[in-house]
């Protein structure tokens, strides 16, 4: 399933890249009334919805509901719209993140990304390029792959722990502070998160788990 740009959304775009903050002329006063501007406010909109199925409803980074209504919802530049301003209307460097994750945790760092820092600029030119990226990307990885969340998948009340499984499932749980969002239960608590993690969540038991379901 691809989002494709209809002409009139593409001149809109085009327009609004020409613009010193492309992303907010739906929203900036001096463009009130020009139809590109509707045009622009429109695409938001659809990218949301396309994002928010192909994630399931749910924060790209730290997985919970965006269907709560305590939890508020953001359009999510993986790479900074601060930085590369052509970007900002790219469908592949969007997703739907938690308020949390987009704007108090990720804003406009760019630590996620490989050697961005040394060279001010991608490693490869690609924005499909998984090498650009330390962090679980949204529309390249499988979040699940690398990061196993056990407890309730969305409600960030009940009790959650995330236990990343590979380099980059780690990478994204210190850059997200995910441990923000662990919550266990008072009898978790006291037989301690340690004991509660690592026999239940070890991915060698998990694996074998796994096998043994097959029979
Ligand atoms: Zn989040």
């Amino acid at each position: 399933m691809r989002l494709r740009k209809s002409r009139e959304e593409q001149l809109a775009i085009k327009w609004a890249l020409a613009k010193r903050q492309p992303w907010g002329v739906d929203t900036d006063i001096a463009y009130n009334g020009d139809p590109r501007a509707s045009v622009i406010s429109g695409f938001k909109n659809r990218v949301k919805a396309y994002h928010l199925a192909l994630q399931a409803q749910v924060c790209c980074y730290c997985r919970v509901d965006l269907n709560n209504r305590n939890i508020e919802t953001d359009r999510e530049h993986i790479i900074p719209k601060e930085k590369f301003p052509f970007l900002s209307y790219e469908v592949f460097n969007l997703s739907v993140a938690c308020k949390t994750c987009n704007m108090t945790v990720k804003n406009r760092k760019t630590t996620h990304l490989v050697d961005f820092g040394r060279t001010g600029n991608l490693v490869s030119k690609n924005i499909l390029d998984e090498r650009n990226y330390h962090i679980v990307h949204p529309n390249i990885h499988d979040w699940d792959e690398h990061i196993e969340l056990l407890g309730d998948q969305g409600n960030r009340s009940a009790a959650r722990i995330y236990y990343p499984v590979t380099a980059r499932g780690t990478f994204t749980y210190d850059f997200f502070q995910l441990k923000n969002f662990e919550r266990i239960s008072n009898n978790q608590a006291q037989r301690g998160v340690a004991a509660w993690r690592s026999p239940v969540l070890h991915p060698d038991v998990l694996a074998a788990q796994k096998r043994f379901k097959q029979f």
